[in-house]
């Protein structure tokens, strides 16, 4: 199946089983925002919950808070929101579309890698074993023709970006004859800056209202309690605080669902080290950033590290976590050495100082800090189209048939257990139920009683329940059940009294948190 088949069949699958809904949809949805639906909405609480205990509970020197949307306006001065967080915009003269000039350039650079990527999965099948890519990409004259286009096109946008040129990058984007993908020509504006806050305003008269921002990131929510935490807490350094919180951003190009929204959820990290200590810390996050991600079990080889070309004004190091999507590398998680910037920044606006003494060294300075920065939205995305499964699979009447299943990590599924009963008279839909009563605090579980048993597991395997139970006759005369597992679609019979055990052990955070 073709890639860009599988985003649209993911995208129609989370509407269909209740997972995510476009905003405001009975009024034609409004642009880049959604809702999660009632599956949806555990799937995403089970992420949250991951990432959190596993920062809170693994660490005994991380805390978490919950700082307000709402902030004084004065922070986003000192962090430099209002001066640079900026995206270089241009727009389709004849199309009116409007465009991240950054974005149109790194497609671009996609095509290139693409392209090397045929030629060479071209002569893996002609070479078959005895193929050695390494060989092939510093000779075959095609692929070092389109390497060179991508080395030369790479260090100019570099150079652009670092100068912050903005004719430059038009110019690029002029040389590399990039079309509008809706108009398809070359008629372009040049390139804006344009700033990502939204802005609203605080206070009920004209005169005395507040301009103020929505954050853009909840970074600056930890960098403002720093002091309250570390003093109240009795933190010492290395430590760090965590929180998962709101965000909004203004974004120019908002498509391909919920990967880019303009009103997200992040999970962030701020662990604040001594000066010097911080590359080192750096290397080690990144580390345990990506064995978190490699848990979840989908595959080493689809996560890569991307080193950022252009440095944020306020990092020495950074690097994104980048999961193979249907639609390419793309990143998830940002992780950052931010240096002193954003404590100093902020002494410096609210005049307040902002230094710890450290006993070790009997000395004050201005923490360093390393920054791990995720998207819930994204991960949740991430998770649904490394769990989505099209199969070819046998029907009780012997029929081939075909099955979606979503091969979600047990300890995420929205659902943990269905129970089935296998007709709603003789006394089964009251066992099934005192098997949800005995276990609803333990487990989400979920009663079904429509249609064959085959369909119930279908619609079961689609929202990616592990567990299906079914009750029939021979469970009201000896208390035992059918147990069928998801993935595997075998069945087991087992007594109601072991059900507990079976899922516990399956669904616990805990057997994520072994691999880690
Ligand atoms: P991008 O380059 O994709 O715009 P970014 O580098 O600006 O992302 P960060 O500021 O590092 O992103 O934010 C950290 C994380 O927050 C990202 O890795 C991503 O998972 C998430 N994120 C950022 N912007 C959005 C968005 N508009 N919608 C959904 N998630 C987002």
């Amino acid at each position: 199946m073709l890639q860009e088949d599988v985003f649209k069949k993911l995208v129609a699958h989370c509407k269909e089983y209740g997972f995510v809904f476009q905003s405001s949809e009975i009024y034609d949805g409004l642009s880049a925002v959604y809702d999660y639906a009632q599956n949806g909405v555990e799937l995403k609480n089970n992420i949250k919950k991951y990432w959190w205990d596993s920062m809170i509970l693994l660490h005994e020197n991380i805390v978490g808070i919950d700082s307000a949307i709402f902030m004084h306006p004065t922070i986003w001065k000192a962090s430099g929101h209002v001066d640079a967080f900026n995206d270089p915009l241009i727009d389709n003269k004849d199309s009116k579309k409007r465009y991240r000039a950054d974005v149109l350039i790194e497609e671009q650079l996609a095509k290139y890698e693409d392209k090397i990527g045929k030629e060479i999965e071209k002569a893996r099948k002609r070479f078959g074993e005895t193929f050695d890519e390494k060989q092939f990409r510093e000779t075959n004259g095609r692929v070092l023709e389109y390497q060179l286009k991508w080395d030369e096109l790479q260090a100019r946008f570099v150079k652009a970006l670092n100068d912050s040129n903005l004719d430059e990058l038009k110019q690029i984007i002029i040389d590399q004859e990039i079309v509008c993908p809706v108009s398809g020509t070359r008629n372009w504006t040049d390139v804006r800056q344009f700033n990502l806050m939204f802005s609203t305003e605080m206070g009920s008269t004209a005169d005395g209202a507040l301009k103020i921002y929505l954050r853009p990131e909840t970074a600056q929510g930890i960098f403002v309690n720093y002091l309250n935490v570390q003093k109240t807490g009795r933190m010492k350094i290395p430590f760090g605080i965590a929180q998962i919180g709101k965000a909004f951003r203004n974004e120019i190009v908002a498509r391909q669902f919920i990967f880019r929204m303009r009103e997200f959820e992040q999970m962030e990290l701020q662990f604040f080290v001594r000066p010097g200590t911080e590359l080192e810390w750096f290397q080690k996050w990144k580390q345990t950033r990506m064995n978190w991600h490699q848990a979840l079990g989908f595959g080493s080889d689809n996560y890569r590290f991307h080193e950022h070309d252009k440095l944020a004004h306020y990092a020495n190091a950074a690097v994104d976590v980048e999961y193979r999507f249907p639609f390419g590398f793309k990143e998830v998680e940002g992780i950052h050495s931010r240096t002193d910037f954003d404590l100093s920044q902020h002494q410096q606006f609210s005049g307040k100082k902002i230094t710890y003494f450290d006993p070790e060294l009997n000395e004050s300075y201005v923490p360093f800090v390393v920054e791990t920065s995720i998207g819930v939205d994204r991960m949740f995305l991430q998770i649904m189209a490394a769990s989505y499964a099209e199969e070819e699979i046998v029907s009780e009447d012997g029929k081939k048939d075909m099955r979606v299943v979503l091969r979600l990590p047990a300890p995420l599924a929205p659902v943990k257990l269905a129970v089935l009963p296998l007709m709603k008279k003789d006394g089964l839909a009251e066992k099934a139920r005192e098997i949800i009563d005995d276990l609803k605090f333990d487990f989400n579980c979920q009663y079904d009683e429509k249609d064959s048993i085959g369909k119930r597991y279908r619609r079961q395997d689609a929202i990616g329940t592990p567990f299906c139970v079914t009750v029939d006759h021979q469970s009201m005369e000896d208390n035992t059940v059918t147990i069928r597992y998801r993935d595997t679609m075998l069945q087991d019979r087992v007594a109601i009294a072991e059900l507990k055990n079976i899922i516990a052990g399956e669904v616990s955070m805990k057997k994520l948190f072994a691999k880690l």
